[in-house]
């Protein structure tokens, strides 16, 4: 498999890829299906989520996991990180990536082609922090 900037993407696909561009923050797979339905890019959920399966295997869409459980989807061209409390799911997007000059030694790699990465913080945030009870 290989990386390319310019992937020719099944429509379905190019549809998805263009609605999370478009979109200001990550999407869920629910979200996806909402802004598509009614156009000519529709489709049903199960597929959107098939789409979304085959754009990560790509190295296209990247997935994060809230506490909650819900997925958000995101283009791994936005390299974005976030702090995420585990307590009210508030989540605080970092303004610069702390590992984007970070270099994989070429020895550890072994042929690896990296395509993108994640990196997530979970913790209590300011709120959460205040609200409890002190030990
Ligand atoms: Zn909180
Ligand atoms: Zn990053």
């Amino acid at each position: 498999m290989q990386a390319t900037t310019n992937p020719d993407l099944a429509p379905r696909q190019a549809s998805l890829m263009e609605e999370l561009r478009r979109a200001e923050g990550e999407l869920s797979g629910q979200d996806l299906h909402a802004r598509l339905r009614g156009g000519p890019g529709a489709m049903g959920l199960a597929t959107v989520y098939r789409h979304l399966r085959q754009l990560q295997q790509r190295g296209l869409v990247r997935c994060r996991h809230l506490p909650s459980g819900e997925a958000l989807y995101a283009p791994t061209e936005r390299d974005e990180h976030h702090l995420t409390c585990v307590d009210c799911g508030t989540t605080i997007v970092l303004t610069h990536c702390p590992v984007h000059d970070l270099r994989l030694p070429g020895e550890e790699l072994d042929g690896f082609l990296p395509m993108y990465h994640t990196l997530e913080f979970f913790g209590l945030c300011s709120r959460c922090r205040k609200a409890q009870p002190p030990d």
